[in-house]
C-alpha cells in the first residue's frame, strides 16, 4: 500500500514525489520505461549523447530557479535562426526580413501595415494574418504550422500563444527590412544547460532517496477500491494517485468512465515527433544552436546542435545536429524510419550543415507524446477528462497529465501541486 502513488518518472513525478518526501510523505513513483525522465531523458550513441528533442532550462518562478541554481549549468544567449529557400533569416522573421530580395522585402512590409484589424477569438490563422499581414504570415508561421502543429492554422485556437510569438511594431519591422543589426527580440534573455549529464542531470538533486521503480507501466486503475494494476500483473493499493499519464489514455484507463469521458478522452491529440539524431566526426556542423525550417521540401521543422549545448554531449573533437520532424492522426510521417535518415542527411547537406562522408552515426527514434495539439473545442473536452479525474480523487499533473503546453518548470510546478493534498496541509 502506498500513501502517494505517483503514475510517471518524468519531471512532474518526480517533482510530486520530491514535494511529498519534503513534506514527511511516503510516495512511490511507478516509471513505464526503464530509466526515468521521461521527455528530459537523452539517449548514447557510441559516445554521442542526445537529448530527447531540443531542451534549455529557463524560468521566472523562484522554486524551480532553485533547484536550477543547485545544477551545474552553461548559460547560452538565446539566438535561434530561420532557414527558407537557401537564406539564413534570424528570429523572429516578421522583424528580421533584411535577407529577403527587394521586391519581395517590400510586398511583406505593404502586407503588415494593411493587416487586418484584430478581431475577437480568431482562429490561429486568422489570428497571423491579424498580427503580420498576409504575406508574411502565409509564408513563414502559416507554413511552419503546417509542419509542426501538423493542421492549417485555422484548425487550431490562440489560447497557447502567450509570448511565444513576438509581435512587432511596424518601426521594428521596417529596420529588420534594412539592416541585419536587429536587436535580440526572443522572449528570454539567457537559457541554461548542464555542463555535464545531458538535460536531465537538472534532475539528479531531485531524484535521491526517492522510491522510483522502472518497468511499471500502470494499465488500469480502480479508484472506488484505491489501486493501480500494472502491466506485470502486480497491483497496487493507494491513499492518493497523481498521474502524469496522458489524458487520452485515461478514458480508458479508470474503472467505470462514463461514454462522455471515453470520448471526450479520445478526442485529445498530441504530436508526435520522429527524431533523427546525427553524430558526425568533424569539430563543427552548422553555425546555429537551434533554427527552424520552413520549406515545405523539408520534412524537419526544428533543428538543434545538441554539442553546442554542451561539448559533453560529443566525443572530443565532434559535433552533432538533432532533426525534429513532427507527425500526427492528421498527418501521417510520410517516410518509413530509415528513409527518414536519408531524406534528413540529403537536407542537411543541402542546407550546408554537414558532409554525409563525415557521419559516424545516425540514430531515428519515435516520441509518442510531443505536443498537445490546441484545436479548437479542445479545452471543453480537457475539462470533462479532468473533472471526471477530480471526482475519483486522482490529481493529474505534467504536460499531458494537465494536457497542457508545459515547459520543464511549467511541469515541475504542476508536480509540487502535490502540496495541496489533503494529508499534506
Ligand atoms: C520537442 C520538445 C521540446 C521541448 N523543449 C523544452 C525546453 O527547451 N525547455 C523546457 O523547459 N521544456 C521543454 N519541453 C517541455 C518538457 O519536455 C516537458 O514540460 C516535460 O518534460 C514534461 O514532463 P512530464 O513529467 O509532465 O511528462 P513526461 O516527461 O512525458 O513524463 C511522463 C512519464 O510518465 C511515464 N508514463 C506514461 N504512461 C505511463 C503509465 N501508464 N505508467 C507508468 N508510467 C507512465 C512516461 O514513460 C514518462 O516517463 C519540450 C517538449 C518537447 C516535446
Amino acid at each position: 500500500m502506498a500513501e502517494i502513488l505517483v503514475l510517471g518518472g518524468g519531471v512532474s513525478g518526480i517533482s510530486a514525489a520530491y514535494h511529498a518526501r519534503q513534506a514527511g510523505r511516503e510516495a512511490v513513483i511507478f516509471e513505464a520505461r526503464a530509466r526515468y525522465g521521461g521527455l528530459l531523458d537523452h539517449f548514447h550513441k557510441e559516445g554521442y549523447r542526445f537529448d530527447n528533442a531540443v531542451h534549455f532550462a529557463f524560468s521566472k518562478n523562484e522554486a524551480y530557479s532553485e533547484v536550477l541554481k543547485k545544477a551545474d549549468l552553461l548559460t547560452h544567449r538565446p539566438e535561434p535562426y530561420n532557414y527558407e529557400q537557401g537564406r539564413w533569416l534570424k528570429h523572429p522573421v516578421q522583424n528580421n526580413l533584411f535577407p529577403l530580395p527587394v521586391e519581395e522585402k517590400v510586398e511583406a512590409i505593404k502586407g503588415f501595415i494593411e493587416r487586418p484589424a484584430q478581431t475577437e477569438d480568431p482562429d490561429y490563422r486568422q489570428w497571423l494574418y491579424e498580427q503580420f499581414g498576409k504575406v508574411i504570415a502565409d509564408r513563414f508561421p502559416v507554413r511552419y504550422t503546417d509542419k509542426y502543429w501538423t493542421v492549417p492554422p485555422e484548425k487550431l485556437s490562440t489560447i497557447w500563444i502567450g509570448n511565444r510569438l513576438y509581435r512587432p511594431s511596424l518601426d521594428e519591422v521596417l529596420y529588420g527590412a534594412m539592416t541585419d543589426s536587429t536587436p535580440q527580440t526572443y522572449y528570454l534573455p539567457e537559457m541554461f544547460y548542464p555542463r555535464r549529464g545531458g538535460f536531465r542531470a537538472i534532475l539528479d538533486q531531485l531524484v535521491k532517496g526517492l522510491d522510483l521503480r522502472t518497468g511499471k507501466e500502470a494499465v488500469r486503475i480502480d479508484p472506488s477500491r484505491r489501486f493501480v494494476e500494472c502491466r506485470d500483473g502486480t497491483r497496487e493499493y493507494y491513499e492518493y494517485l497523481i498521474s502524469s499519464v496522458p489524458l487520452p489514455e485515461m478514458g480508458e484507463m479508470v474503472e467505470g468512465a462514463p461514454e462522455a469521458v471515453k470520448e471526450a478522452a479520445s478526442g485529445l491529440w498530441a504530436t508526435s515527433i520522429a527524431l533523427v539524431s546525427i553524430g558526425l566526426k568533424v569539430p563543427e556542423a552548422g553555425d546555429h544552436l537551434w533554427f527552424y525550417v520552413y520549406d515545405r521540401g523539408i520534412l524537419p521543422a526544428r533543428v538543434h546542435a545538441p554539442y553546442r549545448k554542451s561539448p559533453d554531449n560529443v566525443p572530443e573533437g565532434c559535433s552533432s545536429l538533432q532533426f525534429e520532424t513532427y507527425f500526427s492522426r492528421y498527418k501521417p510521417l510520410e517516410l518509413s524510419e530509415e528513409t527518414l535518415v536519408d531524406h534528413v542527411a540529403g537536407a542537411a547537406e543541402k542546407m550546408g550543415l554537414l558532409d554525409r562522408t563525415d557521419i559516424a552515426v545516425t540514430d531515428c527514434r519515435i516520441l509518442p507524446y510531443a505536443n498537445v495539439v490546441f484545436e479548437r473545442g479542445m479545452s471543453a473536452k480537457r475539462r470533462v477528462v479532468l473533472d471526471f479525474l477530480t471526482e475519483q480523487g486522482i490529481l493529474p499533473v505534467g504536460r499531458f497529465g494537465e494536457w497542457d503546453y508545459l515547459w520543464s518548470d511549467q511541469s515541475y510546478l504542476s508536480g509540487k501541486k502535490v502540496e495541496n493534498l489533503p494529508c499534506m496541509l
